[in-house]
């Protein structure tokens, strides 16, 4: 059962100690009054900010020099007055006044600049970054939270920047030698980096956990984010047991993009974890002043995240006069109100998937907001082919897939490569592209797939040779593949769907052809690049990551083709276009009810910098088929409560939906 709040503001308040005045249009009576009409349940309220100020009166450190007063309890006040529930922000990655205070708190990057930000750099998001190994800075911050908690009694702690850089600091260097690390080695560093964050919020959570063992904690320093757990003990997976919630931070007109959240949540919403997904209400991002997100952006991400099961936490930024700005709430609560609506079948649901995409990132990569392409080739496809799925780290369990896939460049280990192969022998089915799974012998780990690796592919790019019928509507051509790919060697009895063709040479000083890359040879190679081998096919080029560079659709066809091979009855099929989403969840509190959601919204690049939205044009008439293993008793468009007509056929409930605006959420009730 979802027991976080639903609808929730996460409100920045970084300000600068030069603007005077703080807090000084407050109005506890409109603020709260602001929010409540706004329908927020939830609000993550300023402890202490960025650059450093408290904003009440702390005794651990310093009150902003320009507010007068406690305006944190003024605006708690505020709140409890209207039933709506808070909890303390505070920052521990950055700090100002701290950094200007405490040089030795500071991270020493490898190259010696302190606190990893070089002197006068003041691009956005650059501040000095202060050192999780720092032990007289964690008892100063133990003391804060403690102090936080005891002053305010809020349901949680929102702690924000857990993220550490390469640091060589004199604790960092001492850690690393005590535990057998090497500062001098960069995958050492990163190694500490890693278990620096891990321990950081172990022994805060327990700290936190010994003065109440209900109080919420979250810390911001991706616990959410997909690594293969190959591993286990640096893995972000070990974060999730001292998070109570998981907050997706993902706005998407900035680095994290449109893509960046339903990786994340398709990952981290099949665990037993609340979770939050963190847009804002800027055009572009954090700190974005006297900007409006499109509503149908706004709309699209909430939307989006209770499709996925995750609550919503839409980020503002208070003036520093305090003054709320009733223009955002009012268009925040627009949406708000309508999610409220919505609620009853999105509150307590679980994810249906039908195929497991593993991930690409290794426990020891560093850790970004960025997505990876090869999951954002996998991530896109299965999306615009309305496939419902999960990715993986190497730890999940597999069973209940009836597709496993291995987008480019899965790192295996021996132990999961003989879980997949078991998974097969039971009558599971793979599909592999790229260097997945070949292990550290230069060969594939995997049995089940019938191929052998000979080695990386001599051309890049190079072709893939379809005929005519074998890969239904897909045109035959020699279709090039920009990325480089590998050489195979099929074992006995592989089905050969398709030969690669090489160009006569690759594009150099010496050798060059036209404007691009140098045309195919008239004649196929010998080596394979789609194979097919009882219930396996492997594919010799990275396509996903081709297909997330280079959008090409002849992919995405091929892939398609290959997919439904592999998959006899998908979950839906759909009359839609490629940028409509189709999302299934079972409604827990409902015996055997479902509920499809559907969202079509356009995302566009309208300008240079960002992707984003702001046009909904109506789909009318769509024919949708969602497998089912019983008859429905009803099937209708909720929150509206507008029965549809249907069959029922081989396991399908067949229906039509008359009209599709931004979002659409379709109730199936199954019988007994
Ligand atoms: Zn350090």
């Amino acid at each position: 059962m979802k027991k976080y709040p639903n609808r929730q503001i996460h409100m920045d308040f970084h300000t600068s100690p030069d603007i005077p005045h703080i807090g000084e249009l407050f109005n506890s009576d409109e603020f709260g009054e602001t929010l409540k009409t706004a329908r927020v349940q939830l609000i993550n309220l300023f402890g202490k900010c960025h650059h450093g100020y408290y904003y009440y009166p702390s005794k651990i450190g310093k009150q902003h020099p320009n507010l007068n007063f406690n305006l944190l309890q003024k605006q708690i006040d505020a709140c409890r007055k209207q039933n709506i529930e808070f909890t303390v922000y505070t920052c521990v990655g950055w700090n100002e006044y701290w950094a200007n205070a405490h040089a030795e708190w500071l991270e020493v990057s490898p190259e010696g600049v302190l606190g990893s930000k070089r002197p006068f750099e003041r691009e956005y998001y650059r501040w000095n970054k202060l050192c999780l190994n720092n032990e007289p800075y964690r008892k100063l911050l133990k003391a804060e939270f403690k102090e936080m908690y005891e002053y305010f009694k809020p349901k949680g702690l929102w702690i924000d920047i857990i993220l550490q850089n390469e640091c060589v600091c004199k604790s960092c260097t001492q850690k690393m030698k005590e535990i057998g690390l090497d500062p001098q080695n960069k995958q050492d560093r990163q190694r500490m980096s890693r278990i620096a964050q891990i321990d950081f919020e172990k022994d805060i959570f327990e700290y936190l956990h010994e003065l109440d063992a209900n109080l919420h904690v979250y810390f911001n320093g991706y616990s959410y984010a997909m690594d293969l757990q190959d591993e286990i003990a640096i893995s972000n997976k070990q974060k999730q047991q001292y998070n109570t919630f998981m907050d997706i931070e993902s706005l998407p007109s900035d680095e994290w993009g449109y893509t960046h959240f339903p990786i994340s949540v398709n990952y981290a919403n099949k665990y037993d974890k609340e979770i939050t997904m963190m847009n804002g209400k800027f055009h572009t991002s954090w700190g974005d002043f006297g900007s409006l997100r499109n509503k149908s952006a706004l709309e699209y991400e909430c939307f989006r995240a209770l499709a996925y099961g995750a609550g919503v936490c839409v980020g503002d930024q208070l003036h520093p006069s305090g003054k709320i700005d009733k223009t955002v709430y009012a268009r925040i609560g627009e949406v708000f109100k309508t999610i409220e609506e919505k609620e009853p079948w999105c509150l307590d649901t679980t994810k249906i998937a039908q195929i497991g995409v593993y991930g690409t990132t290794k426990s020891s990569d560093n850790i970004t907001s960025a997505v990876d392409r090869a999951a954002e080739g996998a991530y896109r496809v299965l999306q615009e082919l309305k496939y419902q799925f999960d990715f993986l780290d190497l730890e999940d369990s597999i069973e209940r897939y009836a597709l496993l896939i291995l987008p480019d460049k899965v790192t295996l280990t021996p132990k999961a490569a003989a879980k997949i192969d078991n998974y097969v022998k039971n009558g599971g089915a793979v599909l592999v592209t790229g260097v997945s799974g070949i292990g550290e012998n230069k060969q594939f780990l995997l049995e089940t797939i019938g191929i052998e690796y000979v080695g990386q592919a001599a051309y890049c790019p190079r072709y893939i040779h379809i005929e005519e019928e074998l890969f239904g509507n897909v045109p035959a051509m020699d279709y090039v593949t920009y990325k480089p790919g590998v050489c195979i060697r099929g074992k006995e009895n592989v089905e050969i769907l398709a030969y690669t063709v090489n160009p006569y040479f690759n594009r150099s000083e010496e050798h060059f052809c036209s404007h691009r890359h140098t045309p195919p040879r008239t004649e196929v190679s010998q080596e394979p690049a789609i194979v097919k081998y009882g219930k396996t096919i492997y594919v010799s080029s990275p396509l996903f990551t081709d297909f997330a560079e280079n959008g090409v659709k002849a992919y995405k066809d091929l892939l398609a083709e290959m997919i439904s091979i592999l998959v006899e009855k998908p979950l839906v099929k759909a009359d839609l276009p490629a940028l409509s989403e189709v999302i299934i969840r079972g409604n827990n509190n409902k015996d055997k009810s479902k509920i499809v959601h559907i969202l079509n919204y356009i995302i566009q690049r309208k300008c240079q910098i960002l992707d984003t939205i702001e046009d909904v044009i109506p789909l009318y008439n769509r024919k949708l088929e969602i497998r089912c293993d019983n008859e429905p008793s009803h099937v209708r468009i909720v929150p509206e409560m507008k029965t549809l007509d249907f069959i029922y056929e081989e396991n399908y409930v067949k229906f039509v939906v008359p009209e599709l605006q931004g979002h659409t959420m379709i109730e199936i009730l199954e019988n007994d």
